[in-house]
């Protein structure tokens, strides 16, 4: 066993030391799953989904989403957005206003979203954020925040086999929710806020207006929108990322294609 600690270890160093680093925002990132076997674990997710295939939007969401993608690739130096052919978008049949998006091209919009969405620069504002989420692999970077998690606790109940019962017992129960508010919250409110500000340059470079996503936010808010899964505990709160998307407004809109 400790053979096999002293392993894990050296992998987990080796993997620290090959860090990739996010588009734009140069945070470095832990990723320890490659892309071809996170995209076929998404694609399995995804195929469980229940869909409303014969809803008359899914062309809307998938032409707005396509433009959206067109206008992310500037920024993919590392090849990870798939080509367009390969994307696939959703209207998932959930009454919750959410969104959300998945390694290798996957994007759902579930239909109690449209409530808050009738424009289609509201509809960019939710793909460009969701496009962002693909383009920075932040779906392999929470696996890969959860793999070394679950071996923080292996290494941690070797670490005291021979101490008391309580001891141990604190040290399990500890573990997981100091990995959850250290590594796991600051790192998804990252996430949140890298996709807020590429989503946001991804939509003014397609040709959507800017000025939709904070009042799209405003609206959310408002109506205990952010309440919702995607956005739970991790969001930035309301007020933070209003503010963030009003001051990244002059470089969105610098980014604007021109009007002929
Ligand atoms: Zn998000």
């Amino acid at each position: 066993m400790r053979r096999r600690l002293a392993l894990l270890f050296a992998a987990a160093v080796a993997f620290v030391s090959g860090c990739e680093t996010v588009p734009v925002s140069g945070r470095s990132q832990l990723i320890l799953v490659s892309d071809k076997e996170i995209s076929a674990l998404a694609a399995g997710e995804f195929s469980k989904m229940k869909k409303a295939p014969g809803d008359p939007r899914l062309a809307k969401i998938r032409e707005i989403g396509l433009k959206v993608v067109a206008a992310a690739r500037p920024d993919d130096r590392a090849g990870v957005l798939p080509p367009a052919a390969r994307w696939e978008f959703a209207i998932i049949d959930d009454k919750a206003p959410n969104a959300f998006a998945m390694p290798g091209g996957k994007i759902g919009f579930n239909t109690g979203m449209f409530a808050f969405t009738p424009t289609d620069d509201d509809i960019a504002v939710i793909l460009g954020h969701e496009v962002a989420h693909v383009l920075c692999r932040h779906g392999a970077e929470r696996v890969s925040q959860a793999m070394m998690m679950t071996a923080s606790v292996i290494i941690a109940d070797q670490a005291t086999r021979n101490k008391s019962e309580s001891t141990r017992n604190a040290w399990m129960v500890a573990l997981p929710a100091v990995a959850q508010v250290g590594v796991m919250l600051p790192y998804s409110r990252a996430h949140e806020s890298e996709s807020d500000k590429l989503g946001l340059f991804f939509m003014a470079r397609a040709g959507y207006n800017p000025e939709a996503a904070p009042a799209f936010w405003t609206r959310f808010a408002a109506k205990g929108g952010s309440k919702t899964p995607e956005f739970l505990s991790t969001h930035p709160s309301d007020s933070t990322r209003i503010a963030n998307l009003r001051a990244w407004m002059p470089q969105a809109k610098a980014q604007m294609p021109r009007k002929p």
